[in-house]
């Protein structure tokens, strides 16, 4: 025979499941010996056997509600489980055992259960084994009735609050346990408070609680024909009603969405707790205290108390209570207990708690504690706090911190104290909160960039076209495109704080204005967006800056002495070199060099460099754009002095940088209308038609470039080695490295080195009088590179596998078309378990890293493996490469932090 029911005495804390985390705490403080109100648990196997005569058929209700049906049908549903679940009876064994506990705990408290003259109180309280606060229900002050108020009254010497808690009782168990509607209670209770012109409800005076007795045992009767009067027929219904409320709509779907499954809870437990009372008079009270500062994590008491009161009502806002600071003026003795208390917990528990606790007639007691949610600075400064407080470990610390938090941290937020409200809302693209005068053109964006102003640039969706305006903005916002529109991911590259999709927001670029509803935003007039919620404001809301706060650098400085990957940054421009090198980055992972094209006039040369028919024509634009390209350079080597960066030669489809043949077209006829002569534009259009490809991502791109034009790459390579030699020869320490992109046989590479990269460094070597020593190395991104792994290997000093593009050949999707049209409905489907773009599919496109990552080091054992793929800074994914061969990870500037956080966690989480 099964055992359901334990005393806070005899059980074991750890067992959460079993108990409950609200049980576990009970027991747990019992134990510590702190004031916990004698009581028992009821577990959450009494629970499972109470529903197990029909649990076939709520599995079936249940499951018919998780397949989120219309709401006609789902009300159906509803019903028909209410009414199972309502022929349910307590199975007699459990009701035994809970009787024999009531028992005991009359025999520890010396009251009664229904006695007229010292009448024992309890509550019964609900409690899975993880919290779900508000979704499952709690009764108090049960065992009331008309004699065993007077009891009380007689006991505590106080009618009033006799009276008080007696009609606590009425409306929670006429809510509670019989379904009724609780607005006829409150309702009731306004009116009585109104008569006795009381504005709280302490100035409630004693008639006035006798009347709202009345009154609310007149509503039970009308409703459901009276209440038990039998102290024993108010504990079963109610134990019944806690199980019931597991199964309520509102904690089913919680479930649902906080993907709480049977392994993680099942079943709520009972606590039946012997009552205290907070509402005897003013040197009582009840309230919330947390272990330390869950807003900012400084180390001091963080709540709050409200006398003459009871639990609910704290949270309930009804009466605004003194915050904790003001208990301790109040009740020294006893905010001194309550610290001890509070500070035990932590220590035992090994985080920051959350505890309910009562004040009766001066006494204190602890009613719940929970480990506590706190913000992410919190979160970040309490960890690294109770590390040096010997409370927990630097490993547990660094596993403590979740990416997000990190993240969250970085970055400027909306300032919560300017309470704004935001008028729309689209996805939170990139993140960071900016106000900025809105534009709706990227031309217009450079302009006024240019004059000094911040703007926003608001576009209904973005173009690469368009990138020059997203340097030049504070920030983006787009009326359509997901998470991975290119605006989503552009702005994520480059750490610039970005909404997208954000459809209530409609977009007139020509006409230059948005609107939101009725509101009309006019160019120049300013908003802000906030990258991190989605949220968008009309105005300037207040922002508080991101910094690497002390705490999170202390952090981070444990976690990289703990961590086997190297962290480098993706960072194309001396801006984001900088932040990478603040952020911790141990170089660039992938500088791609067509982000340094972005200027009118390089483009322009660029474009004539691609139009050119013949490398005699090509090589004036390529002597100039080199030159240009080497301050670039040379400013992004000095700021990663001493750390290798690793360049890529040009990647993208030439015609990427050419305008489109139509527009082209366009200004044929737009010329030939004024009768002016088009025939350079003819031989353009004719050019362009000619690059056009049906499939550009797979068509004349990266390392093709490079062995149909030897001399552009060659130009290229000038450029890199002549900013390394000057600078060297001025005495700084560039440690260079050049990567080949798109490669998919061994030849390409020795063609490549062969005709452009070695007589480029041979040329400089010679100009400048210093040896390079310049690493020479290749993406893997090709499905091929990956199974030839093993002849690349012997050509290069190292290798970088490219994720993105791995992953769209080993799936054969197109990225753009996969993410929009049918990735999510595949995830909804879970034919996927994670968008591959995101989350590296370790079971392909990791079987190809795996392999090709050990066989180039077989191959040639002092090659460098890294990866540089958006996977770099994704914490699943990093946790995949930890486990490989792979030597570092190269993340956007603004992960690197993230990353080595990350990386630290792959490694403690792998040696236990
Ligand atoms: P929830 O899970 O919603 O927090 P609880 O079971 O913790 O519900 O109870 C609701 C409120 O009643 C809490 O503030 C709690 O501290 C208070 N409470 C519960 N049991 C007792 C008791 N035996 N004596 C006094 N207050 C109680
Ligand atoms: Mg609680
Ligand atoms: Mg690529």
């Amino acid at each position: 025979m099964g055992k359901y029911v334990y005393s806070f005495k005899e059980a074991d804390y750890r067992n959460k499941k079993l108990f409950g985390g609200k049980g576990a705490s009970l027991i747990q403080m019992s134990q510590l010996g702190l004031r916990v109100p004698p009581g028992f648990i009821i577990t959450t196997e009494a629970c499972k056997k109470f529903y197990e005569p029909r649990r076939e058929e709520i599995a079936e209700l249940e499951a018919a509600l998780l397949k989120n049906p219309p709401p006609e049908v789902r009300d159906q549903v509803i019903e028909k489980l209410h009414k199972v679940i309502d022929s349910l009876e307590l199975p007699q064994e459990i009701w035994r055992e809970a009787v024999e506990y009531m028992k005991r705990l009359e025999e520890e408290t010396g009251r009664k259960f229904g006695d007229p003259n010292a009448p024992l109180l309890v509550s019964v309280r609900s409690g899975a084994a993880v919290s779900m606060p508000g979704m499952m229900d709690t009764v108090l002050n049960l065992g009331l009735n008309d004699e065993t108020v007077k009891g009380l009254a007689k006991w505590s010497g106080n009618e009033w609050f006799a009276y008080d808690a007696y009609r606590r009782f009425l409306q929670m168990f006429g809510k509670i346990v019989l379904s009724i509607d609780e607005k006829l209670f409150s309702s009731a209770w306004e009116e009585i408070k109104r008569k006795y012109g009381a504005k709280e409800d302490p100035e409630v005076p004693l008639e006035g609680l006798k009347e709202a007795v009345e009154r609310f045992k007149q509503i039970i009767l009308r409703e459901r024909g009276g209440f038990p009067q039998d102290p024993w027929e108010q504990l079963r219904l109610a134990i019944k009603a806690v199980f019931k409320s597991w199964m309520s709509p509102r904690a089913i779907f919680y479930r649902i969405i906080e993907k709480i499954t049977p392994d993680v809870a099942d079943c709520t437990a009972v606590n039946v707790v012997t009552m205290v009372f907070g509402n005897v008079g003013w040197d009582s009270g009840t309230g919330v205290v947390f272990s330390r500062d869950v807003a900012t994590g400084e180390n001091k008491l963080y709540g709050e108390f409200l006398p003459v009161a009871q639990g609910e009502d704290v949270v309930a806002g009804i009466r605004t209570p003194m915050d904790i600071e003001e208990f301790r003026k109040r009740f020294p003795h006893l905010y001194d207990e309550l610290y001890r208390g509070v500070k035990l917990l932590e220590r035992v528990n090994k985080d920051v708690q959350d505890v309910e606790f009562t004040v009766e007639k001066g006494v204190l007691y602890f009613l719940q504690a929970r480990n506590a949610k706190m913000t992410a600075l919190a979160r970040v400064k309490t960890a690294v706090d109770m590390a040096k407080e010997g409370i927990i470990t630097r490993e547990e610390a660094i596993l403590y911190v979740k990416p997000d938090h990190v993240l969250q941290l970085l970055y400027p937020r909306i300032d919560p104290k300017a309470k704004a409200k935001p008028v729309a809302q689209g996805l939170p693209a990139s993140p960071g909160a900016v106000s900025g005068q809105v534009v709706f053109h990227p031309d217009d964006a450079v302009r006024w960039a240019a004059e000094g102003k911040r703007v926003i640039l608001a576009r209904v969706e973005t173009k690469p076209d368009d990138v020059h305006g997203f340097y030049a903005a504070v920030g983006i916002l787009t009326s359509r495109g997901g998470m991975t529109s290119h605006a989503a991911v552009v702005a994520r590259a480059i750490g610039k704080p970005a909404v997208v999709g954000a459809e209530s927001v409609e977009i007139h670029e020509e006409e230059k204005y948005l609107k939101i509803g009725d509101i009309v935003v006019k160019e120049g007039e300013w908003i802000t967006i906030d990258g991190h919620t989605g949220n968008v404001y009309i105005g300037v809301v207040p922002t508080i800056e991101a910094e690497l706060i002390p705490e999170l650098e202390e952090l981070l400085s444990w976690a990289d002495q703990v961590r086997r990957l190297g962290v480098r940054a993706n960072a194309d421009l001396p801006d984001d070199a900088a932040i990478a090198r603040k952020f911790g980055a141990e170089g660039i992972g992938l500088l791609r060099i067509e982000r340094m094209f972005r200027k009118p006039e390089r483009l322009e040369l660029l474009r004539r460099i691609i139009l050119a028919e013949s490398a005699e024509e090509r090589r004036p634009y390529l002597e100039k754009l080199y030159k240009a390209l080497k301050e670039d350079f040379k400013e992004v080597f000095r700021i990663m002095d001493g750390l290798p960066v690793i360049v890529r030669l040009i990647d993208p489809p030439l015609h990427e940088f050419l305008p489109k043949p139509e527009e082209v077209l366009e200004q044929i006829y737009q010329r030939k209308m004024r009768g002016e002569d088009a025939s350079e534009l003819e031989k353009l259009y004719k050019r362009v038609k000619a690059l056009q490809e049906a499939n550009p991502m797979l068509g004349h791109r990266g390392v093709r470039v490079g062995v149909t034009h030897p001399d552009f790459y060659y130009y290229l390579n000038r450029a890199i080695l002549e900013a390394a030699a000057e600078l060297k020869k001025a005495g700084h320490n560039p440690v260079v490295e050049i990567m080949i992109p798109q490669v998919a046989d061994a030849r390409e590479i020795v063609f490549v080195k062969e005709k452009s990269i070695i007589p480029a460094l041979r040329d400089v070597e010679k100009e400048f009088g210093v040896s390079l020593n310049v690493k020479i190395g290749t993406m893997v991104e090709t499905v091929r590179a990956a199974l030839t792994i093993d002849e690349i290997a012997k050509h290069v000093d190292f290798i970088s596998f490219g994720t993105n593009d791995l992953t769209q050949a080993v799936f054969s999707f197109s990225r753009d078309d996969a993410e929009n049209k049918f990735i999510p409905q595949y995830l909804e489907l879970e034919i996927l378990d994670a968008n591959p773009f995101e989350t590296l599919d370790v079971k392909g496109v990791g079987k190809l890293v795996e392999y090709a990552a050990a066989t180039a080091k077989e191959v040639n054992p002092s090659i460098e493996v890294g990866v540089c793929g958006e996977h770099g800074g994704d914490l699943k994914s990093i946790y995949f490469f930890h486990k490989t061969k792979v030597d570092y990870v190269s993340a956007s500037p603004f992960r690197v932090p993230l990353a080595r956080l990350a990386a630290a966690q792959a490694a403690i989480l792998q040696s236990k």
